[in-house]
């Protein structure tokens, strides 16, 4: 009945997490939800002052299709001092959210058949979106080296097929920090290799233990006529629902972007445009630095209750705000890989015997994984990763 493309991709397993975590708690269990990729917060003053004066203003009409021009020009200005470069208006499409920028990207690069390097465990919209487009996700596995790709790794699988490889630092599920060196290995690749690198920074702000985020673009500047980078306030500003997010990148691409924007969605909602602009031209770093303060208290509280972990690793949690553990040592090895335990079994024995919804890693290509959230109250925090432990150490 339906077409082909929709049987190419399940639906997002983070959407299925958060929503197994619903009906417990409809059903009367008390939920401490950990699955959410977005941080509890309240609005910034700058985004709600801004979005009021839209009102006032009676902002009612379309804008440019990729943003209004003062919104672009000030993203322009932002993305030139996280870079170190100079970038114009005309590299930046405003979009709604990250995910549409990344899935414009998708349709605008790749051809039936290409290949996009997605390092593993990956967010899921990666690959799905890869698949929509057309093109095949290859996998390399980075569980061996902290969840950061070894280059020979990349070298290995590049063939003519490649199109393009998707980095995404600080990464979600892992937590990953880039390092500079593998950054500069990739960027050099990348030139060597003709392939475009899909920069996904939206956890950029989030960095910690002496972990730096580094724009690919700064350390290799060869690479900016084939490298997108993606962006958002999404997460930056605790602001999911806004839908606000951006893609700089060179100015055919972002032609292209237009053309087919001009044809789904359209500008991304004028009211929030506004909201934005206005944060970045009178935001003074205040709410941002509180955001970061807040995430870094919970990261702490966090790691301090799964300090008390026996058998799984602490995790690193270099960036971001999500905890990703690796279960391999509690889960049960089995003949049949077929019926292998896997963090599924965790996930679902978490909800049932702790009331803590998590992420499994099947959902992101690793089934020994599990992803939490610590952009929730401190409070319901500790007392969920508690419970947490309590299961994982009893596991057998
Ligand atoms: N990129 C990554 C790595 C994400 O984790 C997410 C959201 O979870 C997004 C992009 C999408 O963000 P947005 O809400 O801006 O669409």
């Amino acid at each position: 009945m339906l077409a082909q493309r929709t049987k190419l991709f399940k639906s997002s397993g983070t959407a299925a997490a958060r929503a197994a975590a619903k009906a417990a708690a409809d059903a009367g269990m008390e939920i401490v939800d950990l699955t959410a990729g977005e941080i509890w917060s309240d609005l910034a003053p700058t985004i709600r002052d801004g979005a009021i004066e839209a009102i006032r203003q009676g902002l009612n009409r379309y804008t440019d299709t990729i943003g209004s021009m003062e919104l672009r020009e000030a993203l322009a200005r932002k993305v030139s001092v996280e870079t170190g470069q100079l970038w114009l208006a005309e590299e930046i499409a405003v979009t709604s959210g990250a995910k549409q920028a990344l899935f414009n990207v998708a349709m605008a690069l790749i051809n039936p058949g290409d290949q996009v390097i997605i390092p593993a465990p990956y967010w899921t919209t990666f690959p799905a979106q890869v698949q929509i487009a057309g093109g095949t996700p290859v996998h390399i596995d980075t569980r061996g080296n902290g969840y950061v790709p070894r280059i020979d790794d990349i070298r290995r699988v590049v063939t003519p097929l490649t199109r393009a490889i998707v980095v995404n630092t600080p990464g979600n599920p892992t937590g990953a920090v880039y390092d500079a060196e593998t950054l500069v290995a990739i960027g050099r690749l990348a030139v060597e290799q003709d392939l475009w690198i899909i920069f996904d920074e939206c956890y950029a702000p989030f960095t910690y233990d002496g972990h730096r985020h580094h724009p690919v673009v700064s350390l290799v500047p060869e690479v900016r006529a084939r490298m997108v980078i993606v962006n958002s306030f999404s997460k930056s500003l605790a602001l999911t629902g806004w839908r606000v997010g951006y893609l700089a990148a060179p100015k055919e691409l972002i032609s292209a972007v237009k053309g087919l924007q001009s044809h789904t969605t359209s500008n991304p909602n004028v009211v929030a445009q506004h909201a934005v602009q206005h944060h970045l031209r009178d935001g003074d770093g205040t709410f941002e630095a509180r955001l970061r303060g807040q995430l870094k208290a919970a990261r702490q509280a966090g790691l301090a209750a799964l300090s008390q972990l026996q058998r799984v690793p602490i995790p690193e949690a270099q960036g971001g705000f999500y905890f990703y553990l690796d279960l391999s040592s509690v889960l049960r090895p089995t003949l049949d890989d077929d019926h292998a335990e896997t963090s599924d079994d965790i996930v679902s024995a978490l909800l049932a015997q702790a009331g803590v919804a998590g992420v499994s890693g099947t959902a992101f290509g690793d089934a020994v994984g599990l992803r939490f959230s610590y952009g929730i109250p401190p409070e319901l925090l500790e007392a969920g990763l508690e419970r947490v432990v309590r299961v994982l150490n009893a596991w057998i």
